[in-house]
């Protein structure tokens, strides 16, 4: 592989966090604490600059869903690790396999030592400071590489960890795709990619020529599906919130949703009255996010007018008009589509719904199971057989039932995709797990059986191995 400029660079600051890393291979908790606290002070001081920037990032993000899903978020994830942090380092006692006894075993969380960290810009903030929280609480050194696409928040995110961290500790690196080769080139110690489905094939590629272990958290089509007991304006007021949140730039917002045949056009009509409720016009709204760059808005305006161009029906709340010059998407239902289309083939990622009809739930698991395994699915209605069906017959990286995005809010929950969506997961201690090298370790007794079983055999190794068969 050809080496980028800036990997001498690179290769200088990963040689310095390793060097440090070596230095204290294992820090202890109030160093940790210590870090961790930084990084609170970094959202706390920063709080409306971080809003700020990613709002001129994205044309207009709303400030609160930036407080919501992504300077709460972290503040969230950071009291969590805070308050278990002692019980996930503390090495764990395990029962020995009982030819071993008396001797003892226990399992010790150990640092990996340098994590890198690849972020997207739908979430720049939380998804480059999650991943980083998991890492610093297990007590690792990081680099982080966040987008090019939200540069005003990459630049604040360098100038905010640089006045807390050393370089040795935490450092980010700010750049563009060519920069991330350089990067995902590193022989860190684990690489923790966040961004698209065809992306994270190429950083598996990068990351498997030096063995490093790696993370991938992508994307794809997530699902919702109305079951017939579900009640449907509810149902669409909540699929509505889900999908609009960040105008649906979210990995797991719902990419399209299955209702029953007979009831597609009454889903269109409450989804878009709930949008209307939350979004009474659009122009100026500083609640509704615009999408983030005129080639993203131009590919979601293609999806939609080739799905219109093949025979799908669009529908928009009375008065929702798009606004190409600000890049402000209007909520948008697709009726009638086919599978064919590329607004059914590719990830969505803004605020245009197909809805597919269906008429058995066996149907709509058979839609889904055909397809790349989701990031997120969704379930909603009140019959508890068809909810277990559901769970049961299609996997997914993660569901929520009766709502939407809200299994990502869970600290207890893994987060992650399986198959196309993702390799891996985080959060709570699933993250503080996922950068620890858990290293199982045996205590040989004084007085050990295994010793009866050391050459010369003969008939004493025997007697002992018929034993030991006579035990398991
Ligand atoms: P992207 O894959 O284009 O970029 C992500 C990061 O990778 C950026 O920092 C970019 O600079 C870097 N990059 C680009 N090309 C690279 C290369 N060849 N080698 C190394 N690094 C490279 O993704 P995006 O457009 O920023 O984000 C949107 C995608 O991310 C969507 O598919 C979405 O579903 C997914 N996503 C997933 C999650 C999750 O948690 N699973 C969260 C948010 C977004």
């Amino acid at each position: 592989m050809d080496r980028a400029p800036h990997a001498p660079q690179l290769d200088t600051l990963l040689a310095t966090q390793r060097e440090a890393y070596r230095r204290d291979p294992y820090p202890d908790r109030a160093t940790r604490l210590d870090r961790l606290a930084r990084v609170e002070s970094l959202l706390r001081d920063g709080g409306d600059r971080i809003a700020q920037a990613i709002s001129a990032d994205f044309g207009n993000r709303s400030v609160h869903e930036t407080v919501i899903g992504e300077i709460f978020f972290v503040q969230a994830g950071i009291a969590h690790t805070r308050s278990h942090l002692r019980k996930w380092m503390k090495q764990r006692r395990v029962a020995t396999s009982f030819h071993s006894l008396p001797g003892s075993s226990r399992i010790l969380p150990q640092p990996l030592g340098v994590v890198g960290i690849v972020s997207p810009w739908n979430y720049p903030l939380q998804l480059a400071l999650a991943p980083a929280v998991a890492a610093l609480a297990a007590g690792n050194r990081v680099m982080l590489k966040p987008s090019e696409l939200t540069p005003r928040l990459s630049a604040l995110l360098a100038e905010l960890v640089g006045a807390r961290f050393g370089a040795d500790e935490m450092a980010v690196v700010e750049g563009d795709a060519e920069v991330g080769k350089a990067f995902t080139a590193l022989r860190f110690d684990h690489l923790f990619f966040t961004g698209s489905t065809q992306v994270g094939r190429i950083v598996a590629q990068a990351a498997a020529a030096n063995l490093v272990p790696v993370t991938l958290e992508l994307g794809g089509k997530s699902p919702a599906i109305i079951d017939p007991s579900a009640d449907l304006d509810e149902a669409a007021a909540r699929i509505a919130a889900g999908k609009l949140f960040n105008a649906g730039q979210t990995c797991i917002a719902p990419d399209y949703v299955l209702v029953p045949t007979a009831r597609r056009e009454a889903f269109a009509q409450a989804f878009l009255q709930a949008a209307r409720r939350m979004y009474p016009a659009l122009a100026g709204n500083p609640d509704y996010t615009t999408i983030v760059s005129e080639r993203h808005y131009q590919r979601l305006e293609r999806l939609v007018d080739q799905a219109a161009a093949t025979g799908a029906r669009v529908l928009r709340a009375e008065g929702h008009a798009a606004q190409a010059s600000t890049r402000v998407l209007p909520p948008t239902v697709l009726l009638d589509g086919r599978d064919d289309q590329p607004v059914m083939q590719e990830e969505i990622f803004g605020p245009v719904l197909p809805v597919v009809g269906y008429e058995q739930l066996d149907e709509a698991i058979g839609y889904i199971n055909a397809r790349p395994r989701p990031l997120a699915l969704y379930f909603f209605g009140s019959d508890s057989a068809a909810q277990e069906r559901v769970l049961t017959r299609t996997v997914s990286g993660g569901v929520t039932v009766n709502d939407c995005l809200l299994h990502i809010a869970q600290e207890n929950l893994p987060f992650g995709g399986v198959g196309d969506s993702g390799i891996g997961s985080y959060h709570g201690e699933h993250g503080f797990r996922l950068f620890s090298k858990d290293k199982p370790v045996f205590v040989q007794s004084r007085f050990a059986g295994t010793a009866l079983l050391r050459p010369p055999y003969g008939p004493r190794t025997e007697r002992v191995i018929g034993l030991l068969r006579k035990l398991v």
